[in-house]
């Protein structure tokens, strides 16, 4: 299961696959990381800073975490799509091709100058987290998204 949780400045990215429950989160920042809560995570009972240092300890990599850089991310399921905005100018997006055996995302691309900035990997967590809720397989074709979803450490 993969799921991404945001304020204002950071988004956190959980891949629950990872997660060997060695609760770092959760004795890190209690508040914010609580496995009886729903959702577990929320990030609106802890500074960004605290949340931050606790995301990076932990051992399994199945919390990670980027600031926002102001981007939005919203999903766009008509136009099977996720985009990324700045300022309302579209800077990047997500695309799948719904079929029988799920979501298949065919590409990823975020404009130049915003890259490095953790927003394709938003992008991609955004389509995966949508296919996954509507119990829709997702096959990652784009290299992009295969990368995020094997965790192979890209930032974007
Ligand atoms: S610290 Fe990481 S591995 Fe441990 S419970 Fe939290 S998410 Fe899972």
């Amino acid at each position: 299961m993969h799921r991404s949780y945001e304020n204002k400045d950071i988004t956190v990215f959980w891949d629950s696959d990872k997660c060997f429950h060695a609760k770092k989160c959760v004795t890190g920042c209690p508040e914010v990381f609580d496995f009886q809560r729903r959702p577990w995570i929320d990030l609106g009972r802890g500074s960004s800073a605290d949340i931050w240092q606790t995301v990076s300890k932990c051992p399994s990599g199945a919390l990670s975490i980027t600031y926002n850089h102001d981007a939005e991310i919203r999903f766009d399921e008509e136009g099977c799509r996720s985009v990324a905005y700045l300022n309302g100018k579209q800077i990047g997006e997500c695309d799948y091709i719904e079929g029988d055996n799920g979501w298949t995302i065919v590409h990823t691309e975020v404009d130049r100058e915003y890259g490095g900035k953790g927003i394709a990997k938003r992008l991609v967590y955004s389509v995966t987290e949508a296919a996954e809720r509507r119990k829709k397989e997702v096959i990652p074709v784009c290299s992009y998204a295969v990368k995020v979803l094997a965790d192979k450490g890209a930032a974007d």
